[in-house]
């Protein structure tokens, strides 16, 4: 994968980010004000996906409705709060570029892929953070990403080429924010 400036200059942007001071240490509070902030953006159901459908195990933001993977109910609130802000992120993008260009981007093009999935993934740190997760545990959560991202787990099963350097990258940026928001 070939990432351009762009590309990264997105992946480290706040742009589409909530900021850690107004996260609580409080789960159950996170996770209400996701449903609350994903509400405000039209998202209104947030419902389990059929198993059937590709990658039922994960959580995908699909248009006005929040489809949640499997087992997601069972998960604690701080599980739920860090997914439902990671999937404000998308909706925002979404938002921000138009449904076609999100979703052309998304399925077709890995480095727009990981563009869109990084300001994602670092939002979810900061709700972690605020949550009271470790420096090992962002560190542990930095490795599954870039598993994750090359075993095509994303929504649709779509993998992203990356080289050595691609997944060095990946972990320092994700890294570095977890050392940010832990200020
Ligand atoms: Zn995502």
């Amino acid at each position: 994968m070939r990432l351009r400036t762009k590309d990264i200059e997105e992946a480290e942007s706040c742009r589409f980010l909530r900021p850690r001071d107004l996260f609580s240490a409080d789960g159950t509070q996170n996770w209400l004000e996701a449903k609350e902030a994903l509400a405000e953006l039209g998202i209104t159901r947030i419902e389990p996906k059929k198993p059937w459908s590709p990658n039922p195990r994960l959580t995908t933001a699909y248009a006005k409705v929040l489809r949640t993977g499997a087992g997601f109910e069972d998960k604690h609130d701080e599980d739920k709060a860090e997914t439902g802000w990671h999937e404000h992120v998308h909706y925002l993008q979404r938002q921000a570029i138009g449904r076609h260009r999100f979703n052309a981007q998304y399925l077709f093009v890995p480095r727009r892929r990981w563009a869109l999935e990084m300001p994602a993934h670092r939002q979810q740190i900061t709700v972690a953070v605020a949550q009271g997760a470790t420096s090992l545990d962002i560190e542990k959560f930095a490795w599954s990403v870039t598993a994750k991202f090359e075993r095509g787990l994303l929504d649709n099963g779509y993998a992203i080429p990356m080289t050595r350097a691609d997944e060095n990258l990946t972990r320092r940026l994700l890294m570095e924010w977890g050392r940010a928001v832990r200020r």
